[in-house]
């Protein structure tokens, strides 16, 4: 395991298809569905289920290895490596496709924007709108 990505995580079993699947997350830059984590996956391990990969995406979750975004309405459900510097990302309305933004807004004012003694552990952001090739359809 390399760079962001500290240890495997206590209390999950490690399975060749959970293996695959951090190694997976670990080389993309946007947050991916389950399925497509899931074809991702299929490629070396020809006998892995769907649902196997969407319990054990659950899994990396509760243990806050994996972060999942629900985005758009909770109508779409990604998923990326909970990494030391976090990203937010803005979905186009069109084809769904993910962008990373560049930066944070929230890092500098949230400190200032709650009250003394609420402990803030995560924020959210949704930025919605249509990527340059869905404007010009
Ligand atoms: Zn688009
Ligand atoms: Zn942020």
């Amino acid at each position: 395991m390399d760079d962001n990505f500290e240890s495997w995580p206590s209390g999950i079993k490690r399975t060749k298809p959970r293996e695959k699947m951090i190694d997976v997350l670990k080389n993309v830059e946007k947050p991916l569905s389950a399925a497509e984590i899931f074809t991702e996956v299929q490629k070396d391990i020809k006998n892995v289920a769907l649902s196997t990969v969407y319990r054990s995406l659950e899994l990396f979750v509760k243990k806050g290895t994996v972060t999942k975004l629900a985005i758009i309405n909770n109508e779409l459900a990604v998923y990326e490596l909970n990494r030391s510097q976090h990203n937010h990302y803005a979905v186009c309305l069109g084809c769904r496709e993910i962008f990373p933004l560049k930066f944070c807004p929230m890092e500098k004012i949230l400190p200032d924007m709650v009250d003394d003694g609420f402990k803030v552990v995560g924020h959210n952001l949704e930025i919605y709108g249509y990527c340059e090739e869905c404007i010009n359809k």
